[in-house]
């Protein structure tokens, strides 16, 4: 078995010198989590696509649900202790990385973003608390990267709004207390409707046969006759540009988690490298095997830089949406050849879930294609430059 905590966590940059004690502090819970909670049982229910929900209680407790929302019992954390959060739970599972992303980032975010002081009163000190869970169901069996285009609609009926439509891909959303439904009005606009567990004509299964974060199944949703009260509906959600901010935003936390992976992977492969003997000599002695450490280490500062200034425009209030791609496009593409590089350094122990490398290396490339693929991030960024949207025709 190998221990990667005799690895030092890469720091080249003495970046953890630019930490608060508060940030170091929920960095190192987090880790303590992963570590005593997460990574002696996830491989197991990884294999058998469970979710581990006996390791809610202790994610709880950790109190980090909510990252930087003030209020509602959440944690008000600064934006850079937030991506650190994120890093971590990748760090030691994608699973569980993307359970705290959908509720954080997606749930808890679009609620604390487009709703209003009654709806926020109602639903955010539960999800805050971990004790309800949310969902997030945007992607469409025919609209994925072309999510503006998305064809569930919300039509009114008096004091109430009946959904129609399909969704796919949306993570937890077979046992989440509630789901935010993006779904057209009768006007066209895009608008968030919470569908609360049991409503009659939502049916969620999980999608079955997934190599990528197995441990947390996403759901194909059928929605027929959904009828959900008018004040269901997100408040400030008038179209998709809301649901864009919301997106936006998340996609830091999903920068931070590509590190998370990539960290792991490195350490991985750093430990490997000191223990395994081939030819007479601890594969640690190969020039070959310090160069691509060395690329590997590059990388990852490289990735460290850009999360910590990413986190610090967003704290500053100046994150676009080219900043975000552009860190989750770079970590995202970079984590995954990053978790190709530790595997082959691993040899065949590289394909054992024991190991730990193989599971990340499957888990990323969920994050490739999850909050846009990185073709799309890359547009994003290539509109940032030219000036020209090449995607998306109508919002
Ligand atoms: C593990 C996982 C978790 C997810 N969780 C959620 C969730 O919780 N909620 C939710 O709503 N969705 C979720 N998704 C959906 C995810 O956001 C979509 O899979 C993603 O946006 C891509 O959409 P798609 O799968 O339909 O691929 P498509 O959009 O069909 O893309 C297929 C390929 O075509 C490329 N492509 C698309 N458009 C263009 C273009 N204009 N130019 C060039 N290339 C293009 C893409 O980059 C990609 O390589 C999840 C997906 C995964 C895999």
């Amino acid at each position: 078995m190998l221990d990667t905590r005799l690895v030092p966590t890469p720091d080249l940059y003495l970046l953890d010198a630019l930490l608060t004690d508060a940030e170091r502090a929920v960095r190192d819970r987090v880790r303590n989590f992963s570590e005593q909670h997460v990574l002696p049982v996830i491989n197991a229910y990884w294999e058998r696509a469970e979710f581990p929900f006996a390791l809610l209680p202790a994610l709880a407790a950790t109190g980090i649900t909510g990252g930087t929302l003030t209020g509602y019992g959440a944690p008000a954390l600064s934006h850079i202790a937030a991506g650190l959060v994120s890093m971590e739970l990748a760090r030691g599972d994608g699973s569980m990385s993307t359970l705290h992303a959908v509720q954080t980032g997606l749930a808890i975010n679009s609620i604390a973003t487009l709703g209003s002081p009654e709806q926020q009163q109602h639903w955010l000190p539960d999800l805050v608390q971990l004790n309800t869970i949310g969902a997030f169901a945007l992607t469409e069996p025919d609209h994925g990267s072309d999510a503006v285009m998305l064809e569930t609609r919300a039509t009114r009926d008096g004091q109430a709004y009946v959904l129609n439509g399909a969704k796919r891909w949306v993570g937890a959303a077979h046992f989440a207390d509630l789901t935010i439904v993006w779904a057209r009005d009768d006007d066209g606009n895009v608008g968030g409707f919470v569908v609360e567990k049991g409503t009659p004509g939502f049916d969620a299964q999980p999608i079955t046969g997934k190599i990528a974060g197995r441990a947390l199944s996403q759901a194909h949703i059928i929605l027929r006759d959904v009828r959900v009260p008018r004040e269901h509906r997100l408040a400030a959600s008038h179209s998709f540009k809301d649901t864009s901010r919301v997106l936006t935003s998340a996609r830091v936390g999903i920068a931070w988690e590509a590190l998370g992976h990539a960290l792991a992977c490195y350490e991985a492969a750093v430990a490997y490298v000191q223990q395994r003997t081939q030819f007479g000599k601890t594969l640690a002695h190969y020039q070959l095997i310090q160069v691509k450490l060395a690329k590997m280490l590059a990388e990852i500062t490289s990735m460290q830089l850009l999360c910590l200034r990413l986190s610090q425009l967003a704290a500053a209030d100046q994150l676009t949406p080219a900043m975000a791609s552009l860190a989750k496009m770079n970590n995202a593409a970079k984590a995954r050849w990053i978790a190709a590089e530790a595997r082959d350094m691993l040899g065949g122990n590289g394909v054992l879930l024991e190991y730990h490398v193989a599971r990340h290396f499957a888990d990323i490339e969920g994050l490739y294609s999850y909050e846009g693929t990185d073709t799309i991030q890359a547009l994003i960024v290539g509109r940032e430059i030219t000036g020209v949207q090449a995607f998306a025709q109508r919002a």
